[in-house]
């Protein structure tokens, strides 16, 4: 659970889990953050959101939308939208793990 880099041991879950067991969907949601954005600005803001999250604190994107990949009909392999999700993933993503 730890990664010790140089003399420092550090709990890297926790920089995981700041992002998706925090869940800022979730507090982002409450607030009807989503309904005033819109279907469109909704879909790029969660892309934003889990390009950030994997680039700066490693997570990937199935802990960050859990829960959400049929709600906002996105697939967390490549992001992109679909109304048909096979487990959260479109055809093509589901497909390719086959
Ligand atoms: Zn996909």
């Amino acid at each position: 659970m730890f990664k010790k880099q140089g003399n420092l041991s550090y709990p890297i879950y926790n920089l995981q889990s700041t992002i998706s067991n925090l869940s800022v969907i979730s507090k982002l949601d409450e607030k009807g953050v989503f309904e005033f954005l819109g279907k469109e600005e909704t879909h790029q803001f969660l892309k934003e959101i889990v390009n950030l999250a994997q680039r700066i604190y490693d997570c990937n994107s199935g802990e960050i939308l859990e829960g959400y990949t049929s709600r906002f009909q996105i697939c967390y392999i490549c992001l992109e939208r679909s109304e048909n999700l096979y487990n959260g993933l479109c055809a093509k993503c589901a497909g390719e793990l086959e």
